[in-house]
């Protein structure tokens, strides 16, 4: 189905103000030029909602989280970056397996199962689509998807 990805992604941003707001984390949409693609709507809504609420939840007081929007010919990127408390380099190619949590950083409980991630790269493969992460460890994390704009199912 066709969507306005930036209205998919206001809507996830609206869910998300309260939980941004009680963690005392700025929730800020940038770069925001119009994007519409062929996407599983339910699927994709999902995988970009669990990334924004790791880049919260994995963060600290007056912390804060920017999401982007862009496209090329191809594709639309969606980047979700935060300031948090990021991730250890020989954890971040576990990140995305099913049940995987970095425990060690957790000086607070955070609560979580560990499957955020994999739910996410799971929409994203199913898009035909890619991400990446980049972070370093006390400083934050960087998500970029990349989803190709005219998926066909089947
Ligand atoms: P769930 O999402 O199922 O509630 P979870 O958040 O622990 O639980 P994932 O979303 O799959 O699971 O994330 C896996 C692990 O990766 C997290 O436990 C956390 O250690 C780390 N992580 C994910 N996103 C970030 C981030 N933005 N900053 C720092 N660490 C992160
Ligand atoms: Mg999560």
């Amino acid at each position: 189905e066709t969507m306005n990805i930036n209205e998919l992604l206001e809507l996830i941003m609206k869910r998300l103000r309260p939980i941004a707001k009680k963690a005392d984390v700025e929730l800020v949409l940038e770069s925001f030029r119009p994007v519409s693609a062929e996407v599983d709507e339910v699927k994709l809504s999902l995988a970009l909602s669990n990334l924004i609420e790791n880049a919260i939840k994995y963060n600290n007081p007056e912390g804060w989280v920017h999401v982007s929007l862009n496209a090329d010919y191809q594709n639309f990127y969606v980047k979700v970056e935060d300031n948090g408390i990021g991730i250890p380099p020989d954890s971040q190619a576990h990140i995305f397996e099913r049940f995987y949590r970095v425990d060690k950083s957790h000086s607070r409980e955070i609560g979580g199962t560990g499957l955020g991630l994999a739910i996410t790269r799971n929409a994203v493969i199913m898009h035909r689509g890619a991400i990446k992460v980049h972070s370093i460890e006390g400083e934050g994390t960087t998500f970029i998807v990349r989803i190709p704009l005219n998926y066909i199912e089947g």
